[in-house]
């Protein structure tokens, strides 16, 4: 699977010209699918002698790497080759991303880290007063990474002294219990980094733990609910696979808040692909909130290699007409990567349209 470390190191990739060939391909699509794809950029880049010896040797290291991996099963194979650039690499994904292929001055990552963004690696800890077990659910699917034994007796019924006393100790035992589960937690999170956290099971340790997670675990925590702990792991991460999404979508929403405060009161934040290009040129970009289906048109210039939004027919840095069309949203998404910003894909909404399809929060 195509870690975030592998993204980046293709994301900084890029190139004056077209010199990347990136070949989506998914389980159950015959490799021949893509004949036709190729004919096609074959013909698109007739006239540029250049680019159409870095397609034909791009796409002969592709043909190698397709004919040596398969898309693992329900998933997708995803292969980058620049003869210019000395790259030949092969991917399995864990999802379908439409099988396609495209040539471009950069890999073509986006379906790659919009699968990232929707399926990003979260934690489920089910708990009550006996034991907790610890998911961790990745695009991939789920695994049990640890258990912690509580057997914390349920109360017993006496009154008086020995109540009190009973009360005080099962308190404690209970702290203690909930510490243990915290600091598996944490140990999983410094171990795979996952990024975001839902607390299932019984009321009365779902809040135990809450109240001993150190404050970077609270950050991450997107749900806590009431489940019963006996139930299918199956079931239980399908739970906390709604809650995340959730989550995930509400993140949507709190961000595009955010980018509208800030531009109310005139400060940090970007609308519409001219002045997010422009923020992001400047690595002063800190969150992009881009409309998933959205299709942008962008101009790169093979002379000074500047990059503007729109179509015009000469470069407006150099002066250039040696220039040639670019996905934006694509080459928003690499710029991201490159200056470190995180990039929300969300699903279509009027305010966001209205703003071309982007948006950003801005650092300074
Ligand atoms: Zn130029």
């Amino acid at each position: 699977m195509l870690t975030p470390d592998d993204l980046r190191q293709l994301a900084d990739l890029v190139a004056p010209e077209r010199a990347f060939l990136t070949v989506y391909l998914d389980h159950g699509d015959d490799p021949s699918v893509l004949e036709s794809r190729f004919s096609r950029i074959r013909s698109l880049l007739a006239d540029q002698p250049a680019e159409l010896e870095h397609f034909d040797q791009s796409l002969a290291l592709a043909r190698q790497l397709l004919e040596s991996n398969t898309p693992p099963a329900d998933g997708a194979l995803a292969i980058f080759s620049s003869w210019g650039a000395d790259l030949a690499r092969a991917f399995p994904l864990p999802v379908p991303v439409g099988t396609r292929a495209w040539m471009g001055d950069a890999p073509f990552v986006r379906p790659v880290y919009e699968l990232l963004d929707e399926h990003d690696t979260f934690a489920v800890a089910v708990v009550d007063s006996t034991r907790a077990r610890v998911f961790l659910v990745t695009a991939e699917g789920g695994s049990q990474e640890a258990s912690v034994r509580g057997d914390l007796k349920n109360k017993v019924k006496k009154g008086g002294w020995s109540q009190k006393r009973y009360a005080r100790r099962r308190e404690k035992e209970m702290e203690g219990y909930a510490t243990d589960i915290a600091s598996a937690l944490k140990d999983l999170r410094d171990e795979s980094g996952f990024s975001r956290l839902v607390l299932l099971g019984a009321d009365e340790t779902v809040l135990a733990v809450r109240d001993a997670l150190p404050t970077d675990l609270l950050d991450v925590l997107v749900a806590t609910e009431s489940a019963a702990t006996d139930g299918a792991e199956a079931e239980l991460t399908a739970q906390a696979a709604a809650l995340a999404e959730d989550a995930e979508r509400e993140g949507e929403r709190q961000l595009w808040e955010e980018i509208r405060e800030q531009g109310l009161s005139g400060a940090l934040s970007a609308f519409g692909p001219t002045f997010v290009l422009a923020a992001l040129t400047t690595a002063r970009a800190e969150a992009i909130l881009l409309d998933r289906e959205v299709e942008i048109a962008g101009t790169k210039c093979r002379a000074c290699e500047s990059v503007v939004h729109g179509t015009p027919e000469t470069c407006q840095t150099c002066g250039s007409s040696d220039v040639f069309r670019i996905d934006l949203a694509e080459h928003l998404t690499e710029q991201a990567a490159r200056t470190g910003a995180t990039v929300d894909f969300a699903d279509p909404f009027d305010a966001l349209t209205e703003a071309g399809g982007v948006a950003a929060l801005l650092r300074y």
